[in-house]
């Protein structure tokens, strides 16, 4: 069967977007991502499906969990007449339209398609990062999400890698939990924005370690953390520093695997647009943090997410029966 509207990933953008098709009588076809990975692949919901408290949001005054925003967006756009699979997208073909999605064995057709894939957390590319199956400590002490795994830190200290917005939030979530967090970044300023560097500087459980990378995380043979070995950048002087637990919060990877050959992407991966949600492909639109490597906020993503749909809407509409593989107006 042909769909008006593909729809690739449930988060903010991707919600967004069905609400917007599904109100324009689209039946727009929403493919969510399915059962996440945790960290690696966060699934139906995105990235906001492992975030506790969203302060950010507008028309949350007491702020909302970042589950219970992402389940209403989903509960929203199911009001509106939209098909869904649950299941996460495994290849695409943008060659020609209709484009196809395949799902596994089976293949999906559409005229347009939005893509709200997201991003995922980035890793420092340490052997120790390897899931514990694989001989690494990874979802055994090393974690991207503190809201996951912050509680098996309670009464103990932790470190955070990383200088971003995400890392100062890391830190000061986990001082619900642990005893101490010290924040080892690899430069001697933070990127992060003021108002999260002022909250991680008057939080009397958060340390800091300028100018040092993690060269080594103890002891994949213990199965558990021990500690770490640091190397300061600018001295090369190493020191150990025994911490339970590591936590990498140093950005974030476009989930754009799909689409190499196919889409112009930008250096980093993540889809190149034009006119706010046009990729290089007439047809496709992309929207959310998987275009989006400035702002990556809940409400930009969104934001995206309704423009993809509007700009999905109009195109259809100037088309009528037809299925043009170019336009000049694109
Ligand atoms: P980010 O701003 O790109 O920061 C990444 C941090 O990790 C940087 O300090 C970087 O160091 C460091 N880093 C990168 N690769 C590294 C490596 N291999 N080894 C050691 N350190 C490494 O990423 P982010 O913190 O995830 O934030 C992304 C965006 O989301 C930002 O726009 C941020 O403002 C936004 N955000 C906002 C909030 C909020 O407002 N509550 C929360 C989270 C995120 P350098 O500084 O040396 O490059």
């Amino acid at each position: 069967m042909l769909h008006k509207v593909i729809i690739l990933g449930s988060g903010p953008a991707g919600y967004t977007a069905a609400i917007y098709a599904g109100r324009a009588n689209l039946r727009p076809l929403l493919i969510d991502g399915g059962v996440g990975r945790g960290q690696e692949l966060p699934g139906a919901g995105g990235q906001l499906m492992i975030t506790t408290e969203v302060e950010n949001y507008p028309g949350f005054a007491e702020g909302i969990q970042g589950p219970e925003l992402m389940m209403n967006m989903r509960k929203q756009a199911l009001r509106f007449n939209i098909e869904l699979v649950e299941d996460l997208a495994t290849k695409v073909d943008l060659s020609q339209r209709p484009f196809k999605v395949w799902v596994g064995d089976t293949v999906y057709e559409g005229k347009t398609l939005i893509i709200a894939t997201g991003a995922v957390a980035k890793w420092l590319g340490l052997p120790e990062e390897k899931p514990v199956w694989e001989g690494g400590l990874g979802g055994a002490g090393i974690s991207a999400c503190a809201t996951c795994d912050g509680f098996f830190f309670r009464g103990k200290e932790v470190a955070v890698v990383g200088g971003g917005d995400t890392a100062m939030e890391e830190a000061i979530y986990l001082t619900n939990h642990a005893t101490k967090v010290t924040v080892i970044h690899r430069r001697d300023t933070l990127r992060a924005s003021k108002i999260m560097q002022q909250r991680a500087f008057s939080n009397p459980k958060i340390e800091f370690i300028w100018d040092s990378v993690v060269e080594h995380v103890h002891d994949p043979a213990l199965k558990r953390v021990t500690g770490l070995t640091l190397r300061n950048v600018k001295t090369g002087e190493r020191r150990e520093l025994p911490v339970s637990g590591l936590f990498v919060a140093i950005g974030h990877k476009p989930n754009t695997d799909l689409f190499v050959g196919q889409l112009e992407l930008d250096e980093n991966g993540y889809i190149r647009t034009h006119h706010d949600v046009r990729t290089s492909v007439y047809g496709v639109f992309a929207a959310g943090d998987v275009q989006d490597h400035e702002y990556r906020q809940a409400v930009t993503a969104a934001g995206s997410g309704c423009m993809a749909a509007i700009q999905a809407e109009r195109l259809l509409e100037q088309e009528g029966d037809a299925m043009p593989q170019t336009s000049p107006d694109w």
